[in-house]
């Protein structure tokens, strides 16, 4: 029996980002990482604050990419945090001059990540993708 999944709970920091203000400060939130392997591209994340939920799709090649450099062309980006050593943003467009930025810790991220890689490795992907959906419209359970 192989791991199909893997989790990691923390919480993070919060700051909306909107033009002609530089930024606000939404203070902490809890973040739920989670990976599976019947979604092998993807990383969805959880944001609840102030008893309001969110959830994001994110790319994994994306994030493990933003650990070191700058990384996303679209509406979400990943980049070490500014004068953060430590800490990783995740911003994503949420309006047209709105951004929302989560500052992670990074340690946390990369046991997510590495934890993703046991389960289903870099290039692998396409071995695992949309397997549980086969088997489920074939009758088939796990
Ligand atoms: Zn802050």
């Amino acid at each position: 029996m192989t791991a199909h999944g893997a989790f990691v709970s923390f919480r993070g920091h919060e700051h909306h980002h909107t033009l002609g203000r530089r930024f606000e400060c939404m203070g902490g939130c809890s973040i739920d990482l989670s990976y599976l392997a019947s979604n092998p591209y993807i990383v969805e994340l959880e944001v609840i604050r102030d008893g309001t939920y969110r959830r994001w799709e994110i790319s994994r090649e994306l994030l493990v990419e933003g650990m070191t450099e700058p990384a996303g062309l679209g509406m979400v980006h990943v980049c070490p945090t500014g004068g953060m050593p430590g800490r990783v943003s995740v911003i994503k467009r949420v309006a047209l001059a709105t951004h929302v930025e989560l500052i992670l810790p990074r340690r946390r991220l990369q046991e997510l990540l590495d934890r993703s890689h046991d389960i289903v490795p870099a290039g692998a992907e396409s071995d695992h993708y949309g397997w549980d959906a086969v088997f489920a419209a074939l009758g088939g359970g796990c």
